[in-house]
């Protein structure tokens, strides 16, 4: 399956609002390709998350998913929608596939309660908490035209992959 090419900071598909999957297309062989053409180019990155306005298809579809303690399982949300917030924020390391070589604190609400429809056009109702409820709003961010940057609190936390390794490196980062 090919890989697909990130688009990354400055250009302005990055930026700009996606528009919702025509409900008749989700099924369709175009459609179901780019599912798994999105997924196989998040594993091969590697990253856990990965939006199709990323891949230069400003539509409302992400894909995630992340092995290991901390995990979450494969997803593909079509169309989401945040429909409730925690009132708890949490404070992570970020750290995105289009955003090369940075990392950055950004604190977000701690659970969130998504809904969405599946590759296959299902509804989907549900709460996400941990590094699941960070990777949806990071790939969301992504479907308004926003990434991490934009959503740091404390600019100064902005650290070079070297320098992250060598003073950070024991917090764990997600890169979606
Ligand atoms: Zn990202």
């Amino acid at each position: 399956m090919p890989t697909l090419q990130i688009a990354k900071l400055g250009n302005p598909v990055l930026r700009q609002i996606a528009g919702p999957v025509d409900l008749r297309n989700i099924r369709t062989y175009d459609i179901q390709q780019f599912i798994d053409n999105l997924i196989e180019t998040m594993l091969d990155e590697p990253g856990i998350g990965l939006a199709a306005p990323q891949v230069s298809r400003s539509i409302q579809l992400v894909v995630m998913g992340c092995e290991g303690e901390d995990g979450f399982p494969q997803t593909v949300l079509i169309n989401p929608k945040i429909v409730f917030y925690g009132p708890e924020q949490v404070e992570n390391w970020e750290g995105c596939l289009s955003v090369d070589g940075l990392r950055g604190k950004v604190t977000r609400p701690s659970v969130v309660r998504v809904q969405a429809l599946d590759r296959h056009g299902k509804s989907m109702d549900f709460e996400a908490t941990g590094l699941y409820a960070v990777c949806i709003q990071h790939e969301m961010d992504h479907l308004i035209g926003k990434v991490f940057l934009d959503r740091m609190t404390d600019m100064s936390t902005i650290t070079q992959l070297p320098e992250f390794s060598k003073y950070w490196q024991d917090d764990p980062v997600p890169v979606i």
